[in-house]
């Protein structure tokens, strides 16, 4: 992690539900955010810190509630996590460079991954090319 804050800083920094999602692990609630039905060309950032993520051409209509994407930008620096909160077991996925949650990773995407990164659309900002 190469960008260190300290939560009075974030607090500054980000919007309530961004603050909620990126440093205190939420989960926004699915289908309103505002990058779900969203399919731009373009590439998603980090909303924290404005490292590039995702490109656009990896995001599918999931159905799933939240912004899905079958792979990262090749620059992303994302690191992964083991989570066992709420009785189940997944793979959390965080901003390398701010040290933001992201969302989760999962092995039910299209091909040719399989991968389905499910992101808060608080956790991202698009950039239209
Ligand atoms: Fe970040």
């Amino acid at each position: 992690m190469t960008m260190k804050k300290s939560d009075m800083e974030w607090k500054k920094i980000l919007t309530l539900s961004q603050y909620n999602i990126m440093r205190m692990k939420g989960t926004e609630i699915p289908f309103l955010g505002e990058y779900n039905e969203h399919f731009e060309k373009g590439v998603y950032v980090c909303a924290a810190c404005g490292v590039e993520l995702f490109p656009s051409n990896t995001k599918f209509p999931s159905h799933c509630g939240w912004p899905s994407f079958y792979d990262k930008s090749k620059k992303a620096k994302i690191k992964e996590n083991d989570d066992r909160s709420f009785f189940m077991q997944r793979t959390e996925v965080v901003c390398d460079n701010c040290g933001g949650h992201l969302g989760h990773v999962f092995n039910d995407g299209p091909k040719p991954t399989g991968l389905h990164y499910c992101i808060n659309s608080a956790a991202l900002k698009f950039i239209k090319k």
